[in-house]
């Protein structure tokens, strides 16, 4: 059996397991997958995060991505990260660069099992700032020179490829190799508040192409999370990786609350496998979880299956498609061959599914209101009310 084959039936732990461990962050960027901004109360306790470690680390999950929000708001962030690298399981968590002070640098460059991955959408200031906020760009370059100082081996610098930086490629790797670290970009997905923006944001056909080109210049140098597959159908050679959707295959997401979604740009209630708490613990969702049963199963290619390219690209991203109105088993709103143009045109606007729930800061719902989309998002009128009380400021005891 192909490895592949593996993976399309399921494997005994997953291979990318994200775990989101606050939906509290300090900035409010305007593509969040997971519209975070404020602290849910009901988040799992310290307690309740070591023992999800101790189950990982008897599934023999070798590493688990870390993210929110920004973890590293929580308080007990480091203590989470010394439980896990102790019970091994490494840790690569994803970052603005609020807390990545020289001190704390050179504590994360003495350790061998974390990895640090510091976001930045803009290889100028006012391209990133635009999208994460005023003052992003500066702590991400702090950072990054804060790691660089310490000998800090494990850095990625994290690009969601958007319209206005797609043009910015060699500047993004050039700022990686100035800083000793690697470069990882990947897709814009109409997840989160990403829905709001994803009309304006996500690239053009023409910067797909030149996207496909420039990886395929730079092969395995350029790290990309397999999320541009989609891209295969440009063909004929493939991007380095796999062409395969992993959602609840080797791919899931533990949210702050401890439910456990299909994939990290998957947060809705139609992907939702169960709870670390209330389905008796990680293990038994993974591994019992019918959702996760039924996307481990043969899947259909739907209007896919008479398309030339489809080994290449596999009708790509589920959440994409999910997150703009159109049916799981057919092109991908970013379709290469344009094959998904028609349908995407005759979803009514405001109809596609939102998100499971909204932690924005309230100012940044506000902000990100105006922008004129049709595809994805409410009607700019309609009042947007979070579905989870998540009130506490972020910031609330923040110690650097
Ligand atoms: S839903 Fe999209 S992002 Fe998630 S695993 Fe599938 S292809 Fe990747
Ligand atoms: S029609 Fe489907 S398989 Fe063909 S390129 Fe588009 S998304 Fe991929």
């Amino acid at each position: 059996m192909r490895l592949v084959d593996h993976f399309e039936t399921g494997l005994d732990a997953p291979i990318c397991l994200t775990w989101e461990l606050t939906y509290a962050c300090n900035l409010s960027c305007v593509h969040c997958l997971s519209s975070s901004g404020r602290r849910d109360p009901r988040e799992l306790t310290t307690e309740e995060c070591k023992a999800v470690i101790d189950e990982l680390q008897r599934m023999q999950v070798f590493y688990v991505n870390i993210g929110g929000g920004e973890p590293t708001v929580r308080p007990d962030f480091w203590e989470l990260v010394e439980y896990a690298t102790a019970h091994r399981v490494g840790v690569k968590f994803s970052t603005n660069g609020v807390r990545i002070t020289p001190e704390r640098a050179r504590m994360l460059a003495a350790s061998d099992y974390v990895d640090v991955q510091v976001s930045l959408d803009g290889a100028t200031a006012d391209v990133n700032d635009a999208v994460r906020g005023p003052g992003s760009y500066d702590t991400a370059m702090t950072a990054l020179g804060n790691l660089a100082e310490a000998g800090m081996r494990d850095v990625k610098l994290s690009v969601v490829v958007t319209r206005q930086n797609a043009g910015q490629l060699d500047a993004f790797k050039a700022i990686a190799d100035r800083h000793g670290a690697q470069l990882r970009i990947t897709r814009l997905r109409p997840s989160g508040r990403g829905a709001d923006v994803w009309q304006e944001l996500h690239p053009t056909a023409e910067q797909q192409r030149q996207l496909y080109d420039w990886l395929l210049a730079h092969g395995d140098d350029i790290l990309t999370g397999d999320s541009f597959f989609h891209l295969n159908a440009l063909g004929p050679t493939p991007l380095p990786g796999l062409n395969l959707c992993g959602a609840g295959r080797v791919v899931c997401l533990i949210d702050p609350v401890g439910d456990v979604y299909a994939c990290p740009f998957a947060i809705h209630d139609e992907f939702l496998a169960g709870n670390v708490r209330s389905t008796g613990g990680f293990t038994t969702v993974w591994r019992e979880s019918p959702l996760f049963a039924e996307l481990r199963s043969p899947q259909t290619s739907g209007a896919c299956r008479s398309c030339s390219a489809f080994d290449a690209c596999r009708g790509g991203c589920m959440a994409a498609k999910f997150f703009t109105g159109l049916p799981l088993d057919g092109p991908d709103p970013e379709c290469v061959k344009g094959n998904a143009d028609l349908a995407l045109a005759s979803v009514t606007p405001g109809s596609a599914p939102r998100p499971a729930a909204d932690h924005s800061h309230r100012s940044a719902r506000a902000a990100s209101r105006p922008v004129p989309v049709t595809i994805g998002r409410r009607p700019p009128t309609e009042p947007v009310a979070p579905s989870r009380a998540c009130d506490t400021s972020p910031l609330a005891g923040f110690r650097p």
